[in-house]
């Protein structure tokens, strides 16, 4: 273990703030030859991207594992503030013990520090302590006398505790089990139900506690037994155990690592937060400015029922008309699940009862404004009071139709809010999907809502546009003027109001950083997705316009993995061309130059609706007659399209993909058409694959796998399939997460499957998008991830920082979830 001498020990020390705290600590380690100065720099930034405060009135500042050349030699030193310092807001460190460590000779030292940190007489004792040795010898007097010191109340070295069910493992982490890699430790524990104990020589501790494992003080290389007892123990045994062989995650603290995205880190300002929901993250500094809605002037009384009637009527149709036309516009702004709100805010304009309520009104001798806000206002009143908290979110919604529609029956408009004219962060008691839909992302630096949870639309759509956010932060964030200062931190939730000078110059770096991070992933977008072990995966884009296919390439992606050409067929009146289809697969080929493009055939049908083709309506269209299944009914559709492919594919690499197919026969009947075309056309012949996208499909994959070329799994729709969670319900689609273990371990079959028939899997939803998503997708084997264009970049990066190792650990530990929040949390 080090030594720690008296000239290591700072008493009384004196600091008004944090810093000035760490460069004390700092300073005493560059007197006793631990450290170069610039050190202490390094231990500073660590604050920023880390809480070094380890509870009870201690903090371990230490620097970037980046800097360790600047450690001459491990050591440690520690400063006594009696007056105590302000770690973080509200946490107050009257011993700050810094750490220079090159390795882990610091850890039997910390072991010493967290058996004290459950007793505050001590603590106390030592805040305010005269003589330095009682410090030393609390950090430095044997393990084995702290333990017996602590044995009675710890549980730490008494034998019958030990489990049946238990493995030997050697530590694999860099540092040992310090904090990281025991948090990690900790995590996957707490996944499982059964009870988990560690023991190291002669101490156990409980393997759900942080620091109960920090007290076994165990180095790295140690072996440590891991205990379970319980229903589940053999896979939480298997699963700690891999854990731990794996290191634990502890790369970014060996010094390889790349630093951590700045878009994860977490921020430590002195001002104190307005806590909310985290909504969408990134950072946005700026004044606030309160969003406001107008006062709708409306007459109580009217003479005529009839005219009134008429008046609703009209106003009823009209906000259809205008809520279909903002459907179309966020749709191809942000995407169809984005847009679905509107359709839902559609279907409510068409709720009998609240017509009914109006009406009833209207005949009492009410006017139709004010018949329509009783009838909507006692309904969202209704639902408001609800327990269920989503359903509770949904009167916000009513509310916001039935604004939509009291406007266009208004007698006057009053305080009708004016346009930002600069840029700010709104603030607003909630703010309706229409209020959203309307904003400018230029003028909205961030956005804060003092009601609402993480599924309101708020936070939905402010993801979509890229806009900070954080909601539900309660009303006293109302109470502010307009051109406050403030901060907001999408990350964590918190919104910092007049912050310090301090905290604006670390939002600005982070700012800055998360910009550097995205002009880095950027300028690197054309380099591979290679994996830190050499593992490489294929990142493509998925497309809907003839345009994109350079838009991709532009953006670093390495073909087109999805062609949705329902593009062609939509918004017009009649079916396209074979010629017209053929020109525009000729433009992508031709802009992807030698790239793959995977041209899906159509996929009409569930939400997807094409008025010309006057297909008889359904109960459930997501089960009826869409997709593959439409192809086979109207070959009048689907055979000039695979003439228009096999047309193309004389013109660059082209793949043939069918959606929706559920059964063999649908895949068998499928490709006899396809072949009747191309030997019609003596065309050559072209790769043929299937989206797995029905949990079917996935059940038959073997079967399937022998007449495909290769899957590619739609999510969006699996999930949907798998989950029975619409993917387009306002209220579901949130919890309908392609990170659930149900679908996980659906691709996972699908993979094996295609593994052992020796063809590839791609994943073309929304998740291969997501960087948490692209990193289990990769563990679990799938080859190509094929994406919206703007995730192209983000993706690679991701995949470029993991080890292959890693993410097949961690596509292990997401299987063995039980929920798509605790895969969420890995
Ligand atoms: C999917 O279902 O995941 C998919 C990519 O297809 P679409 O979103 O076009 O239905
Ligand atoms: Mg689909």
């Amino acid at each position: 273990m080090i030594q720690l001498g008296i000239q290591s020990i700072q008493l009384r020390g004196q600091a008004s703030n944090k810093s000035e705290a760490i460069k004390l600590v700092a300073s005493l380690l560059v007197a006793n030859g631990n450290m170069q100065a610039a050190y202490s720099d390094s231990m500073l930034q660590r604050e920023k991207i880390a809480n070094t405060y380890l509870g009870n009135g201690i903090a371990i500042p230490h620097g970037l594992p980046k800097d360790r050349e600047l450690i001459l030699q491990t050591g440690i030193a520690v400063a006594q503030f009696p007056e105590g310092v302000e770690w973080n807001s509200g946490e107050i460190v009257y011993l700050v013990v810094g750490i220079a460590a090159r390795s882990d000779e610091h850890i039997e030292l910390l072991a010493n520090l967290t058996d004290v940190l459950d007793d505050a007489a001590t603590i106390q004792r030592l805040a305010k302590t005269t003589n330095a040795m009682d410090i030393i010898d609390c950090l430095t007097k044997s393990r084995d006398s702290n333990t017996q010191a602590n044995e009675s109340n710890a549980n730490n070295n008494v034998h019958v505790d030990d489990f049946e069910k238990s493995i030997d493992v050697e530590l694999n982490s860099d540092g040992g089990l310090h904090a990281r890699p025991a948090t990690a430790f900790v995590e996957i524990a707490k996944q499982f139900q059964s009870e988990v104990r560690v023991r190291h020589g002669s101490k156990i501790a409980n393997g759900k506690s942080l620091v109960s494992l920090l007290k076994l003080g165990a180095n790295k290389r140690v072996t440590i037994r891991i205990m379970v007892s319980g229903h589940d123990e053999d896979s939480a045994l298997k699963a700690l155990a891999d854990a731990v062989r794996l290191g634990l995650e502890d790369e970014a603290e060996s010094g390889h690592a790349l630093p951590v995205a700045s878009s994860q880190v977490m921020l430590n300002f002195s001002t104190p937060p307005v806590a909310g929901i985290a909504g969408s993250i990134g950072i946005a500094i700026g004044p606030i400015r309160h969003f406001r809605h107008e006062k709708i002037v409306v007459a109580v009384t009217a003479q005529s029922p009839d005219v009134e009637e008429t008046r609703l009527n009209h106003a009823i149709a009209s906000a259809k008309i205008q809520l279909q036309n903002l459907h179309d516009e966020v749709k191809e702004r942000s995407g169809a699940a984005h847009a679905a709100i509107f359709l839902a805010h559609i279907e409510f304009l068409s709720d009998p009862d609240l017509l009914e309520a109006a009406v009833c009104n209207i005949k009492l001798g009410h006017s139709a404004g004010w018949a329509w806000r009783d009838s909507y206002s006692k309904r969202a009143a209704e639902v408001g009071s609800l327990e269920d908290a989503l359903l509770k979110e949904r009167a916000n919604d009513i509310l916001d139709i039935g604004r939509r529609v009291l406007r266009l029956l208004a007698d006057a408009l009053e305080e009708e809010p004016t346009a930002m004219t600069e840029p700010a962060i709104l603030v607003a008691e909630d703010l309706s999907p229409s209020d959203t839909a309307k904003l400018d992302p230029k003028m909205v630096l961030g956005i804060c809502t003092a009601a609402g949870g993480p599924t309101s639309h708020t936070a939905i759509i402010a993801r979509s546009l890229d806009i900070p956010a954080i909601v539900g932060a309660g009303p006293a964030v109302l109470n502010y003027q307009d051109g406050v200062m403030g901060i907001l931190d999408g990350h964590t939730g918190n919104l910092y109001l007049n912050p310090s000078e301090g905290d604006l110059v670390i939002a600005r770096n982070a700012q800055q950083d998360q910009q550097d991070q995205r002009m880095a992933e950027n300028l690197a977008c054309y380099e591979p997705a290679m994996t830190t072990d050499g593992h490489r995966v294929e990142v493509v884009a998925n497309i809907g316009a003839a345009a994109e296919a350079e838009q991709a390439v532009n953006a670093g992606s390495e073909g087109v993995g999805l062609l949705r050409t329902e593009f062609l067929f939509l918004q017009r009146s009649e079916p396209p061309s074979e010629e017209e289809q053929y020109k525009s697969y000729c433009e992508m080929t031709k802009a992807l130059n030698g790239l793959p493009l995977i041209i899906r055939t159509l996929d009409i049908g569930g939400d997807k609706e094409v008025p010309y083709l006057s297909l008889p309506s359904e109960e459930n269209p997501f089960l009826g007659v869409r997709g593959i299944r439409l192809c086979l009914a109207r070959p009048d559709l689907f055979k000039p399209q695979l003439r228009a492919i096999y047309r193309a594919g004389m013109t660059g690499p082209v793949k043939i993909m069918f959606p929706m197919i559920a059964t063999v026969e649908e895949l068998l009947a499928a490709k006899a058409i396809a072949e009747e075309i191309r030997k019609e056309m003596n065309a050559n012949p072209i790769e043929i694959g299937i989206m797995i996208e029905v949990p079917s499909a996935v059940l038959m994959a073997p079967e399937l796998a022998r007449h495909a070329d290769f899957f590619s799994v739609g999510t969006n729709d699996l999930t949907q399939y798998v989950l029975a969670m619409d993917r387009l319900h306002p209220s579901l689609s949130r919890q309908a997460d392609a990170l659930h273990p149900a679908v996980l371990r659906m691709i996972d079959l699908t993979v094996k499957a295609a593994k052992s028939a020796g063809i590839w899997v791609g994943v073309c939803g929304g998740i291969a998008g997501d960087p948490k998503g692209a990193a289990i997708l990769t563990g679990l084997g799938v080859t190509e991830l094929s994406m919206s264009i703007p995730s192209v970049a983000a993706v690679k990066a991701k995949v470029r920082k993991m080890s292959y190792t890693e993410s097949v650990a961690l596509a292990k530990r997401a299987l063995a979830c039980s929920t798509a929040a605790e895969v969420r949390a890995l």
